[in-house]
């Protein structure tokens, strides 16, 4: 027998970061050394105690119990593909295909999977959900990045998307309500990203996983396909955020556009979807209960995160050296630091190491050196979130003496 040789993955993996889970590598040595760690870092509010409802617990169990444990149809099952069109039509958009998928993740991977070519190119925000380079890196697409605009409030600058593109652009994506930076897209702006998809012959991918969590009175989540009919639009969504259950991997792509040009497109994502046979089955069920709840379920928890929003924000921006816009969406918040000498990384596992708060660096979102930032989650109780602006409050105090 041959000596064993070490296995050397795959040159597709390479370019696969993601920095939010990296960051759990420091806290475990900050645990091993007896820190108290406050965790601000993970984009799951069931982790922070909120509960999944229980009518949808009830019907996946039912579901479970009457032996819908079989695979299920590739594309979803009916009464939840009905429910989602329901819920897309109230929406303002106009689906010719739905499909149900192991979270939104799967639907996005499915979408960009079936779109592009390893010559072609696709838009992306920058700071982005590292999810996306992940996709594009694995499929060796060239992603090209746009800014969102620290002072508009984060939204897109619609001047640097119309920079980036070129002949083999396919597709811009945006992020609405954003993760990591919480800003909910004005009408105009959404507006214009729809005029130069048209102009460009762009797919518009809109990933929508926190629609409900519109934190301000009088600020509207617009979903973009509501504002084109006539331009190929995949928008995502799913139960992981606004429905409390990111474990059951439930999450769907909603197909709106003009069908003549979207039909092999289209086909090309059912083959995907048939070749991985089919979202969990039984979980699938909860999806009308969800989405024919009018939003229930997060009625209560709306204006507690609204106080919570508000506590973060007006902490962060009483600490020196640290800047934060107010989000009006999502729980994230992505605070500007000012410190020379010390960059967001650096800033974030000093943090954790020395004072147990546990944030994201904003380079893990795709974020360039000199732009110091770092991503922190508001869904924690305020007596956790004041003990955290504290924390940092001293931090920043001994950095900077
Ligand atoms: N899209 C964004 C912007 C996210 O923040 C997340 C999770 O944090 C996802 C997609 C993943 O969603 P899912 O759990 O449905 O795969």
């Amino acid at each position: 027998m041959g000596r064993l040789s070490k296995i050397k993955p795959a040159d597709r993996t390479t370019g696969v970061e993601y920095a939010i889970r990296d960051i759990v590598e420091t806290s475990k040595q900050a645990l091993s050394l007896g820190l108290d760690l406050i965790y601000l870092n993970i984009g799951d509010p069931v982790k922070y105690g909120f509960k999944t409802p229980k009518p949808l617990i009830e019907a996946v169990y039912k579901a479970m119990l009457e032996n819908q444990n079989s695979y299920s149809d590739s594309l979803g099952i009916p009464e939840a593909l009905k429910a989602i069109e329901s819920y897309a039509l109230k929406k303002g958009i106009k689906p010719i295909d739905i499909f149900i998928t192991q979270g939104a993740s799967e639907a996005i991977e499915f979408a960009i999977a079936s779109l592009l070519n390893p010559q072609d190119n696709i838009l992306l925000p920058c700071p982005c959900y590292p999810l996306y380079q992940a996709i594009v890196s694995k499929l060796g697409i060239e992603a090209r990045f746009y800014n969102l605009s620290e002072d508009k409030n984060w939204e897109p600058d619609v001047e640097s998307i119309e920079s980036q593109i070129d002949k083999n652009t396919k597709a811009v994506v945006i992020i609405n309500p954003n993760n990591p930076t919480g800003a909910i897209y004005s009408r105009q702006t959404l507006e214009t990203i729809v005029e130069i998809a048209k102009k460009y012959n762009l797919v518009i991918l809109s990933d929508e996983i926190y629609d409900q969590f519109v934190l301000d009175e009088g600020v509207e989540h617009i979903s973009i396909a509501s504002l084109c009919d006539d331009v190929p639009t995949v928008t995502f969504n799913g139960l992981s955020k606004c429905y409390f259950s990111p474990g059951w991997r439930i999450g769907w792509g909603i197909v709106s556009g003009p069908k003549e040009v979207l039909e092999d497109f289209i086909e090309a994502i059912h083959k995907l979807a048939r070749a991985r046979l089919c979202a969990p089955h039984p979980f699938q069920y909860a999806i009308p209960v969800a989405l024919n709840n009018d939003n229930g379920y997060l009625k209560e928890v709306i204006p507690a995160l609204r106080k919570r929003r508000d506590l973060i924000v007006e902490g962060l921006n009483q600490i020196p050296h640290i800047m934060c816009k107010r989000p009006s969406g999502a729980f994230y918040a992505f605070p500007r630091i000012d410190i020379p000498g010390i960059d967001d990384l650096e800033f974030v596992k000093r943090l954790i190491m020395e004072e147990g708060v546990v944030v994201v660096h904003g380079s893990g979102f795709g974020l360039k050196g000199g732009a110091n930032h770092f991503r922190i989650i508001f869904l924690p109780e305020e007596k956790i979130l004041e003990e955290a602006l504290f924390r940092i409050d001293r931090f920043v105090r001994k950095l900077t003496k």
